[in-house]
């Protein structure tokens, strides 16, 4: 996915994720940027469904 602050490209697995200060640590699932930390929103599953409808026609 895409930092939707500062545009760097990283994968949800190398992200930083939830919040150590976040009392709802179990519920939020927003996705950090390893790079500045910006708290980017979860990307939603329609468009996650596409993208994993295009990884089976690519390879
Ligand atoms: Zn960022």
């Amino acid at each position: 996915m895409r930092c939707g602050f500062c545009g760097y490209e990283f994968r949800e697995e190398d992200a930083n994720q939830g919040c150590s200060s976040c009392p709802l640590t179990s519920a939020c699932n927003k996705i950090k940027c390893p790079r500045c930390n910006y708290e980017n929103p979860p990307e939603p599953s329609l468009v996650r469904n596409i993208r994993k409808l295009f990884k089976k026609s690519g390879s």
